[in-house]
């Protein structure tokens, strides 16, 4: 299935994805207008149900992977370009002093709690978020989930070569994942123009965006129109990852929260990013004490 621009795919609903909803297209019931398909009335229910952490000006989705995944479905389902940010506690010290940044992190459509600061701030200053959904394990269950349905794929950013060889590593992990692109992340501000027309004429369902934190989160939010694709996504390093040039902590340090540990270890130069981690625990506790945060 691709999920078009202007128009869901034939006979699925493109109102609220409840699993009636859902159970209805399977079975080729859903009736389009019949269940408030695209309704603005919709738009805002969806709105209101969406559960928020506020942590320091910045509200974050209280989502598992799974339901992140169902939300991102529900995205392309719909056609209408949407951006996802996977937070961490960096980006958010970063918001502080960045209104322009919180800004577009409030406006985003999904926002997942992708650093283990970000879980321990939540669970600090409201009712917690249920689990870590990083952009590495998001781009892989997404790769999966699109293997299955048929969704394409743009990998967009880090150095030559690497986009190639991570789409490669997906595919052959994912059999039948379909990529419809791939380009490199290191281009000049003149080149801009020519990268995004260059994602629109692939015409994908996704784009992985993977420039670096704050730059791909602006970047999306500036092209989102233009990129046509119903969903683009930063996710930072993840194809380094992918692409075997970085290696993840092992299992135990991400279990253990000790994942910005490893990354300071293995790229010392990190600490001048890392040092926001200090301030940003020093700010939630702050926060906390005045009682502000909670949920959005
Ligand atoms: N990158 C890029 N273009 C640039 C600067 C960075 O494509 O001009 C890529 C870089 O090669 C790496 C990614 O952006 O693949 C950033 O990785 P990092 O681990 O720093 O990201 P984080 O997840 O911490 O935001």
């Amino acid at each position: 299935m691709t999920a078009g621009r202007d128009g869901a795919p034939r006979g699925w609903c493109a109102g609220e994805q409840t699993a009636a909803n859902v159970y209805n297209w399977l079975r080729g019931d859903c009736a389009g207008e019949a269940c408030g398909a695209g309704s603005g009335v919709k738009d805002v229910q969806r709105e209101e149900q969406r559960s928020r952490v506020d942590i320091l000006g910045c509200l974050v989705d209280r989502v598992t992977m799974h339901e992140a995944l169902t939300r991102i479905e529900g995205f392309l389902a719909q056609g209408a370009p949407r951006q996802v940010i996977t937070l961490n506690a960096e980006i958010i010290v970063a918001a502080q002093t960045q209104p322009a940044l919180r800004e577009v992190i409030n406006r985003a459509d999904l926002v997942t709690p992708d650093g283990a600061g970000v879980v321990w701030a939540a669970r600090q200053l409201g009712k917690g978020v249920p689990e870590r959904v990083t952009g590495i394990d998001l781009t892989q269950a997404l790769a999966h989930r699109a293997a299955q349905r048929g969704w394409s794929l743009f990998l967009l950013g880090a150095r030559p070569g690497v986009a190639e060889k991570a789409a490669r590593k997906l595919q052959s992990r994912y059999p039948g994942l379909r990529v419809k692109g791939v380009r490199h992340g290191y281009f000049q501000a003149s080149e801009e123009a020519e990268v995004v027309a260059a994602v629109a004429a692939a015409d994908p369902d996704i784009v992985l965006v993977a420039l670096g934190a704050p730059r791909q989160e602006f970047w999306i939010h500036r092209h989102l129109q233009e990129l046509r694709a119903p969903v683009c996504i930063g996710v930072g390093g993840s194809l380094d990852v992918i692409a075997g040039e970085v290696p993840r902590a092992p299992a135990f340090m991400i279990r253990h929260n000790l994942e910005w540990l490893y990354r300071l270890w293995r790229e010392p130069s990190r600490w001048k990013r890392q040092k926001a981690l200090p301030v940003f625990v020093v700010r939630v506790l702050g926060a906390k004490g005045r009682g502000r945060g909670g949920l959005g």
